[in-house]
């Protein structure tokens, strides 16, 4: 069982490693409009897709598959295949 996690957008400028605010392993946001809980914990693609609402990671990877790095970070071995 694992509570909800509030998740937002969020524009980060530091892009330092901090444990994932869903499930605590270390993420490193990228800079931009990245997603964060609450208290701006990032929030990794797993815990992403597990607790962003549809529309919001519809928008979330849109964005990044616009400026070209949300399949090269999120899925390397697709990203790797093209
Ligand atoms: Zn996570």
């Amino acid at each position: 069982m694992s509570e909800q996690v509030k998740v937002i957008v969020f524009h980060n400028n530091a892009g330092a490693k901090e444990p994932c605010g869903g499930c605590g392993i270390p993420w490193r946001p990228r800079c931009g409009p990245e997603l964060f809980t609450m208290d701006l914990q990032p929030i990794c693609s797993q815990c992403a897709e597990k607790y962003a609402s549809p529309e919001l990671l519809a928008m979330y990877k849109a964005y990044w598959q616009i400026v070209g790095v949300y399949e090269e970070e999120h899925n390397p071995v697709i990203a790797g295949e093209a």
